[in-house]
């Protein structure tokens, strides 16, 4: 097939994710390998993205692939109800990493059924209805899930689910509670929450729902002390501490859960994504005992045909192998730490338009403004069509040069996947710094 063959069934058969379908033009992609993929006139991009933060692993690992094409050779699928060798290990692999009283995984297809489970178990465990979420957050587009959604992701999807309250989230660099120092922040940002639980009422919230480091809203990494603050406050009130670590986790914060950064145990971690970096669709609920054992002698209300699915979890299973046999964990946290935050640290000295660089591992954001004493952005929040026109003009010089962009309202995202080389990220900041030129042209502090 060509290119031009392949955007023909597109444009006139697929229908797209979050787009208005007349405006849209979905590049043909021809293959993929390591940190890159390439269309059908010979483009190759340096993928700084990792496709939707997801292929932790990088593109057509060959042991990932051979595991999965032994596993179809095997058994490409069984119902959850059975026992099955593929998704008891990859539970137990699961298990085995997550912190020490989250023992049991109920798996499903991705990042927004293992939110909607998890407020499910949320829910039961508990007898109460509400959940609590943050404003810069996104949990998926499932019913509940969207709802849960801060981001305007949600907006269009109202009336939604009912039973979810927002709160702010610790922000340093734009903080809610005009904090100065990391320190007032957590300690204000965790006043907010414990003050919105009295005035919610704290017998009806089942849960508090966050991302352990927020992924598309801004990948803020939460300041000293929050988290831990969190979970005392969720213990006070015997409210369920639900962490979302389906974009943060699996190597993306060079920590398996992101959650071990901090030593914080959470009585639910969400996970999808890098567990088996979307070579198929997985995600999954890790569940405290305490939990767990609720449902003992209850039923459990939900399930899903492909709950376990045996290619997914042999896919997980022979990616966390090989994770822990490349030490692809121990790699994201040194090619974070030793290149690319001295790497943004200079792209910072250097454009006046880069307002804050911020993150961990590979997960981090360059914040672009047009004056650096008001903070004012780039573009503005949820800004689109021509007002988006600056980031538009900046992710168009990243990919003319190469390098396949995350943009996110005023902001750059550097997300390539865990298994990226020093040198792959000396090429991608270059072309950045390149492309920043461009937002360096509408500074106007
Ligand atoms: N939670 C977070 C933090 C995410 O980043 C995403 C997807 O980007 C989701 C949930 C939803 O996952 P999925 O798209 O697999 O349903």
């Amino acid at each position: 097939m060509t290119g031009e063959q392949v955007r023909a069934d597109d444009r006139a058969h697929v229908f797209h994710s979050w787009s208005a379908q007349g405006l849209i033009n979905p590049m043909p992609v021809a293959g993929a390998e390591g940190s890159y993929f390439w269309d059908y006139d010979g483009n190759r991009y340096l993928d700084f993205a990792s496709q939707l933060v997801n292929v932790n692993i990088g593109h057509q690992h060959p042991r990932l692939v051979a595991a999965i094409q032994e596993q179809a050779a095997k058994l490409c699928t069984i119902q959850p109800a059975f026992a099955n060798d593929k998704r008891g290990e990859a539970a137990r692999l699961i298990a085995e990493l997550a912190p020490a009283p989250l023992n049991k995984v109920f798996f499903t297809n991705g990042g927004a059924e293992a939110n909607e489970n998890a407020i499910r178990l949320a829910r039961g465990h508990t007898g109460r209805h509400k959940v609590l979420a943050t404003y810069r957050s996104y949990h998926g587009s499932t019913s509940t899930a969207i709802t849960a959604t801060g981001d305007p992701r949600r907006w269009p999807n109202e009336p939604a689910a009912i039973g979810v309250v927002h709160f702010w989230g610790p922000y340093p660099y734009r903080s809610p509670f005009y904090a100065e120092t990391p320190e007032q922040e957590t300690e204000r940002a965790l006043r907010h929450l414990r003050d919105t639980i009295v005035f919610e009422g704290a017998g009806t919230i089942a849960a508090v729902l966050l991302e352990t480091v927020v992924g598309t809203n801004g990948i803020l990494v939460p300041p000293p002390g929050y988290l831990a603050g969190v979970r005392g406050i969720c213990d006070e009130f015997g409210i369920v501490f639900i962490a979302d670590e389906v974009m943060a986790g699996f190597g993306r914060c060079g920590e398996w859960f992101a959650v071990d950064r901090w030593n914080v145990t959470p009585d639910l971690i969400t996970f999808a994504k890098g567990v088996n970096s979307g070579y198929l669709p997985l995600g999954g609920v890790v569940i405290a005992d305490e939990i767990a054992e609720t449902f003992r002698e209850r039923p459990f209300p939900g399930g899903l045909t492909y709950s376990g699915h045996p290619l997914a979890c042999a896919s997980a299973v022979a990616s966390i192998e090989i994770f822990k046999e490349e030490g692809i964990v121990e790699h994201a946290r040194a090619i974070g730490d030793d290149v690319i935050a001295p790497g943004l640290a200079a792209l910072a000295a250097k454009h006046p338009s880069v307002g804050d660089v911020r993150g961990l591992g590979v997960f981090w954001a360059i914040e672009l403004v047009r004056d650096r004493a008001t903070r004012e952005p780039l573009v503005p929040y949820n800004a689109a069509g021509a007002a988006a026109g600056p980031m538009n003009e900046v992710a168009a010089a990243c990919k003319q040069r190469g390098l396949w962009p995350f943009i996110h309202f005023n902001r750059v995202h550097v997300v390539p996947p865990c298994t990226v080389t020093a040198d792959e990220v000396r090429t991608g900041l270059e072309i950045i710094d390149g492309a920043l030129d461009v937002a360096d042209r509408y500074y106007a502090g």
